[in-house]
């Protein structure tokens, strides 16, 4: 009588404890991120601590196996080297059993590895996550774990729709996406923090979507007043990337900045980018556009001959890290060139400090991503087409 009595209370414990995301298991399985982690490399340091077996790609067929691996990895002439083992693939897939970790180069990665021996003779280490737990090894990079959660919220809710969006752009490419600025930063397991790890589970499956389609999320640190219309810079005429009036980011530590580089540096850094340029005379900001960001930026050298720049092009010649935005004022004083601007990023999308702003005035997630995506709604994967 007594077991019985059990089954049925096991049952309703069970349905109880079912999450409330419309998305099944499955689904939930299905998508599965491919993030390049390294990339280019003459070598990479991994370590597996647990059993570990490694595959040749689509295949069962074991290549390599052992209780516990740490080795440098090199490309061969036709294969891969990993410490003394040596694979005739140019790729191998690397998984570990449950509970046990892999390493590279001392960052701690969920999921299984690809290492790929690329046509340059160079390694590539690909990343396969669950797209939830890849948002765990994002959310901490891109935000303060500190920050109030509704902020921790959104940017979970961006940090998803953007990678969705990446994947799907992507699908051709041996990758879906970075571990870099240039996609969104991601240190796996070893980023993971308490506050961003809720945050991404809060909103488990939480996408934005526009006319029910999800939508490229970009965001940036800090707009400094004006979000930058994305077809500035991109080919994206979007009515919800159109730029918003941003109040909210003044107390960002990268509201202002200013960098001074030598004439000579900056025009060696033109020659580069295959630019000619001669002695640079002159630094002249030719147009802003609505948003206050250059337009246009002109660069002359003492026999006239002149170089017409968009601000974005400007920025990615001199480095994003250096020119923190496009919103700047120019002026040379004696060999140096000053930039003074504001802002960190390339302004589309939500602002980051301004969404921080705006959870400390105790807006939510979905008020601080309605601000910024204008016309966005927040819906879950299992509605839209991935
Ligand atoms: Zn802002």
């Amino acid at each position: 009588m007594k077991k019985l009595f059990y089954i049925p209370v096991a049952i309703a414990i069970f349905s109880l404890t079912m999450p409330g995301t419309a998305l099944s298991a499955e689904q939930e399985r299905d998508i599965v991120l491919r993030v390049s982690i390294s990339d280019d490399r003459d070598n990479v340091n991994l370590a597996l601590k647990g059993r570990y077996k490694m595959y040749p790609i689509n295949s069962d067929a074991v290549v390599m196996e052992g209780p516990y691996l740490a080795a440098n990895v090199t490309a061969t002439k036709d294969g891969i080297k990993i410490g003394k083992g040596q694979i005739a693939l140019a790729a191998v897939k690397v998984k570990v059993a449950k509970d046990s970790n892999i390493y590279v180069d001392s960052r701690r990665f969920r999921g299984d590895i690809d290492i790929i021996r690329k046509d340059n003779g160079r390694i590539m280490v690909v990343n396969y996550i669950g797209l939830e737990d890849y948002l765990y090894g994002v959310l901490y990079h891109e935000v303060s774990h500190r920050w109030p959660a509704e902020v921790l919220k959104a940017q979970a809710i961006a940090a998803r729709t953007f990678a969705l969006y990446q994947a799907r752009q992507n699908k051709s490419q041996p990758y879906d996406l970075r571990s870099d600025i240039y996609s969104q930063v991601y240190g796996g397991r070893t980023s993971e923090k308490w506050s961003t790890t809720r945050a991404v589970d809060l909103t488990k499956g939480e996408v934005l979507t526009y006319n029910g389609d999800i939508v490229p999320a970009y965001y940036h640190a800090t707009c400094a007043g004006y979000t930058e219309d994305a077809s500035a810079l991109w080919n994206m005429d979007v009515p919800y990337l159109k730029g918003v009036q941003c109040g909210y980011c003044k107390n960002s530590k990268h509201y202002k900045w200013r960098k001074e580089i030598s004439l000579w540096e900056l025009a060696d850094k033109l020659k580069d980018g295959g630019y000619k340029i001669g002695k640079i005379a002159s630094v002249t900001v030719l147009s802003k556009n609505r948003s206050d960001r250059v337009d246009k930026i002109e660069i002359k050298d003492d026999a006239g001959i002149s170089v017409i720049l968009t601000g974005k092009d400007f920025r990615q010649i001199i480095g994003p890290n250096e020119v923190r935005s496009t919103k700047f004022d120019a002026s040379i004083k004696w060999n140096l060139l000053i930039l003074e601007g504001l802002g960190w990023g390339h302004g589309v999308g939500m602002c980051q400090w301004g969404a921080y702003g705006m959870a400390r005035k105790g807006m939510k997630a979905e008020e601080i991503l309605k601000y910024y995506y204008p016309g966005t709604e927040i819906s879950t994967i299992d509605k839209v087409k991935l």
